[in-house]
């Protein structure tokens, strides 16, 4: 075999078939021996990981709000990707919202590719949108490379994304369907929100209270339902009810083509536990309480939830009114892109879960998600999207040292187990302080655009 150009010995790695210790040899970005530990192998460079030190698959995460350009005061590519690679995450898919231009025609996606271009870290890919009136540009979409359209149905945050009519549902799962894309949703249900109270002020029950669980689940079931009549793919983004747990095992059982995601921040957090103007908690759907994080924690366990994402979606300290702490009028979003590993860790070990099965939940999983065949595990032929991770570390959660543009999130003070100690893309260590080598990823293509 000509010389690997980076080989990694380690005690622990992370594979499709649990933790084994190995070597992973590396050539031209591409992983191209697992052997044994002391295999004689020989690299350009050799990494020799320490005793507490495990090698994971980069994460890949695909709910990231990046907000360049139009709102990059929020966020960018350079600070989003900088807190991905600091975070382990080697891979995003950005949403199609908060940024101005939304991503709902090719124009526009064009338009984010270009900010993206050079200044990104990790590898970036983009959803696309559907909303009113842009079922024509789908098609247009797809072929540029979107790896599936998101759509709301109710009011998204921003006037420029608006949410699909009930009406148009149906219409658009066909349209999505023959062109073998997935549509990934925000469900909660517009009316059952209306009816509840509006939130105001700063007790976090109040704000609980104005986005219950009935209109998740309701949601849901209208989904599910149409993604059965359809046949169409569907994604339920940031599963926060777990009441539609059953609902969603039970339309699996029949056939129909639904995966879930959770958030880090609901299974970390509880709604007993917010405190009151602490709105820097504040997100849509809410986080509940400890029972119900407790059952999301289950509907993994029991393979019911598919993914773990963060649904990073920052913004200024000012929208987030922290001097008022009104849930009323606070954006709703929380940051996490950086710190989502060590957050989803510290919950799964207490609660008797494997390194493996958060690489299923935060890298395979989304990976599959993408249809990014060649991303999301230790395995040969795939990118060497790696992290070295440092399971038993400690750290405390300090929002000003994080890479995210703005120092608000509510896993400040937190500690947390698990440190990032080193992010490799496609074989070469992340440096963020040097030139980016992120490439823009379009679906079903492997190589990427600089
Ligand atoms: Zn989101």
């Amino acid at each position: 075999m000509t010389e690997l150009d980076v080989l990694f010995r380690a005690r622990r790695v992370v594979t499709g078939l649990g933790e084994v210790d190995r070597a992973v040899g590396v050539k031209d970005g591409e992983i191209v021996a697992i052997e044994a530990y002391d295999a004689p192998l020989t690299a350009a460079e050799t990494v020799e990981l320490g005793p507490d030190e495990v090698l994971l698959p980069g994460l890949v995460d695909t709910h990231v709000h990046v907000n360049e350009p139009g709102r990059t005061e929020w966020e960018g590519f350079a600070s989003a990707t900088t807190a991905a690679a600091l975070g382990g995450v080697t891979t995003i898919i950005d949403m199609p919202l908060n940024s101005v231009p939304p991503t709902i025609d090719v124009a526009a996606l064009e338009v984010k590719r270009g900010a993206a271009a050079g200044r990104s870290h990790v590898d970036v890919g983009f959803w696309g949108g559907a909303v009113p009136g842009n079922a024509e540009e789908l098609r247009g979409l797809h072929d540029a490379g979107v790896f599936g359209f998101k759509c709301f149905l109710l009011h998204s945050g921003v006037d420029e994304f608006r949410p699909l009519p009930p009406e148009d549902l149906e219409g658009v799962l066909e349209r999505v369907a023959a062109m073998g894309s997935q549509l990934i949703v925000h469900a909660e249900d517009a009316a059952a929100i209306d009816r509840a109270e509006a939130p105001h002020g700063g007790t976090y029950r109040r704000f609980l209270d104005s986005r219950p669980r009935g209109a998740e689940n309701l949601a849901i079931a209208w989904l599910l339902e149409r993604a059965r009549w359809t046949g169409a793919r569907v994604h339920v983004l940031h599963l926060s009810s777990s009441d539609a747990l059953p609902m969603l095992a039970s339309a699996r059982r029949d056939g129909v083509r639904v995966s879930v995601e959770t958030c880090p921040h609901y299974l970390t957090f509880e709604a007993e536990e917010v405190p009151d103007g602490a709105t820097q908690f504040k997100c849509c759907p809410p986080i509940r309480e400890a029972e119900n994080r407790e059952l999301l924690w289950e509907g993994l366990r029991h393979n019911l939830i598919d993914i773990v994402v963060s649904d990073h979606s920052p913004c200024t300290a000012e929208l987030k009114h922290l001097d008022t702490g009104d849930f009323g009028t606070a954006w709703g979003g929380i940051a996490s892109l950086q710190v989502g590993l060590p957050a989803v860790w510290s919950g799964a070990r207490r609660r008797g879960h494997s390194l493996a099965d958060v690489v299923g939940w935060m890298a395979t999983g989304p990976a599959r998600l993408a249809g990014l065949t060649h991303k999301g595990s230790v395995a040969l032929g795939k990118d060497a999207d790696l992290c070295v991770f440092a399971p038993d570390a400690t750290f405390v959660v300090d929002a000003r040292r994080l890479a995210h543009r703005n120092p608000v999130t509510p896993y400040d003070g937190r500690a947390l187990s698990g440190v990032v100690r080193q992010t490799w893309l496609r074989g070469r260590r992340i440096d963020v302080t040097g030139p980016p080598a992120g490439r823009l990823l379009r679906r079903g293509t492997r190589t990427g655009d600089r």
